[in-house]
């Protein structure tokens, strides 16, 4: 069976407290097994990533970005490869997956214009006879841990910045499909990456904590759940390093009585349901303004029955399995918790099998209508392919539901009127909001950024991340001889 290594200074290395198996969500099956490091390993990966950093940061920026443009060409050259590797691991369909990559090379060519997004500021004449100017020095080494969902995109997202900036980095993937970084730092070698700039260790709690605790990282990136990123953030605070930490989502759309209701069906089922549910992105809840409750309710049943599940290498399939057997049960005894809680489920697939693939973790397209917010199917994130349905009045109790979640990553409305939009644009707490768009996910050359629970730190991933991974210094200069001491402090 394959073995997945961890990949330090330029090389795979096999060794760690334990192997894990990786399974296949379709079929439940060992496809490879992976390495778990130990606190040796861990010490190695950070001295390596030290090791190389003095030199790539002085590494010139233009040479840094031929790096990423070489990267960037044998990311779309080897897309398919990739997109299969991540379907075996993660259960999404070859579609979803090649999508995945086409974002992550969109983080990549934002890394590419380095040279011109990541330079400092200069004010002649500040004060008499002073120029100050602004430079933006690399950190050094720094850390990145990432989810199951996006094994390629979320780490692009922290790694093409960090390393254009010219930090050196250490990327701790999901041990539940943690293939693809180690196949992104071999692409990255081939591109002329020196050794040791990028690395990937396997790992859970523990080896996440040596990261953070070791005094030579000096920042982490992380993308999970809201629990884990807190815990992360307070660790990194302790520390001293700094951090930005992205949580989990309630994401919410808000459906006006004005909207075409057959697009906002399709847009509907594509983003609940697409992906088995498992995009941060996602809409889980949609509320429905006024009387189009019913209208929408009849466009959503036939979709939900009609989106084609089977394991994700299967063509035309549009709705792969869930992650693991923990993910299923958890997704299906939130489903059971919702309609114990009052409920009606107009569509209940969650138990549903796939014939020749029994033994995957699939959970098919559910609706939970009426769902009292009070319930934990509510409250929680469900991170599954169940779209809870609600219905209010007005736009205003709409956006209170919003405000008064604990997550705000993205929120979306649907509408024809500008008033309405503009009102949700202001006031609803998400960092990421979408206007007649299902999935709200901001281009690279923006950012991603959560509200709330959904993020801890101010910095954006993406484009808002070029301060996040240097640190400014300010320098102040007068060329002139002396005119002699003066002890007051002068205004400039
Ligand atoms: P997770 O929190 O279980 O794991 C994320 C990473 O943290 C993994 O690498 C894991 O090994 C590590 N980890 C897990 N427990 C840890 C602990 N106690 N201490 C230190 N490290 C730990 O998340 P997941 O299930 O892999 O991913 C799904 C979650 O990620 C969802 O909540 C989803 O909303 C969120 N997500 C958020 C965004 C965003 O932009 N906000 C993007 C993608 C995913």
């Amino acid at each position: 069976m394959r073995t997945i290594p961890h990949w330090i200074n330029g090389k795979p290395v096999e060794t760690g407290v334990e192997q894990l198996p990786v399974l296949d969500p379709a079929t439940d099956t060992p496809i490879a097994q992976v390495w778990m490091a130990d606190s040796v390993l861990v010490e190695a990966v950070v001295d390596a990533a030290e090791a190389a950093a003095e030199s790539w940061a002085e590494t010139s920026m233009s040479k840094r970005a031929h790096v990423l443009f070489r990267f960037r060409d044998l990311l779309l050259a080897n897309r398919s490869e990739l997109a299969a590797l991540i379907t075996s691991e993660h259960g999404k369909t070859l579609d979803d997956a090649t999508g995945e990559i086409s974002r992550a090379v969109e983080s990549v060519e934002l890394a590419c214009g380095g040279p011109a997004l990541a330079h400092g500021s200069t004010s002649l004449q500040s004060g008499p006879n002073i120029d100050t100017r602004s430079m933006m020095h690399p950190l050094g080494v720094c850390v990145g841990i990432t989810p199951f969902n996006f094994p390629a995109m979320m780490g692009l997202m922290m790694v093409s910045v960090a390393l254009a900036a010219g930090n050196t980095f250490v990327w701790k993937p999901s041990e539940q499909d943690p293939g693809t970084a180690v196949r992104i730092a071999e692409l990255l070698q081939e591109a002329g990456l020196p050794d040791g700039v990028l690395n990937v260790v396997h790992g859970q709690q523990d080896t996440v904590t040596q990261l953070l605790d070791d005094p030579r990282t000096q920042a982490a990136s992380f993308v999970g759940s809201s629990d884990v990123a807190h815990s992360i953030y307070k660790r990194a605070a302790q520390s001293g390093m700094r951090c930005q930490a992205f949580g989990g989502a309630k994401n919410h759309m808000v459906v006006m009585p004005d909207a075409d209701l057959d697009t906002v069906a399709d847009q509907l089922a594509s983003s609940a349901f697409g992906a088995a549910g498992q995009r941060c992105m996602a809409i889980s809840v949609a509320v429905v303004v006024g009387d189009v409750y019913d209208d929408l309710l009849a466009r959503l049943v036939p979709r939900a029955h009609a989106v084609k599940m089977n394991a994700g290498v299967v063509p035309e399939t549009e709705v792969g399995p869930v992650v693991s057997r923990r993910a299923q049960q958890r997704i299906q005894e939130l489903v059971r918790v919702g309609i114990a809680d009052g409920a009606t489920s107009p569509v209940d697939r969650s138990t549903e099998e796939v014939p020749g693939y029994e033994n995957g973790y699939f959970v098919g397209p559910t609706i939970l209508a009426g769902l009292p917010t009070t319930s934990e199917a509510y409250q929680q994130e469900i991170f599954g392919p169940v779209l809870v349905l609600l219905n209010v009045d007005t736009l205003d109790e709409a956006i209170g539901l919003i405000r008064s979640h604990r997550y705000g990553n993205g929120a979306s409305i649907f509408t024809n009127n500008g008033a309405a939009a503009n009102q949700f644009t202001n006031q609803a707490t998400a960092g990421m909001v979408g206007i007649n768009v299902a999935i709200p996910v901001p281009v690279a050359t923006y950012a991603v950024q959560g509200w709330k629970n959904s993020a801890y730190g101010d910095t954006g991933l993406n484009n808002a991340s070029w301060s996040f991974y240097t640190r400014p210094k300010y320098i102040t200069s007068r060329w002139e001889t002396s005119a002699g001491m003066d002890f007051g402090f002068r205004p400039n």
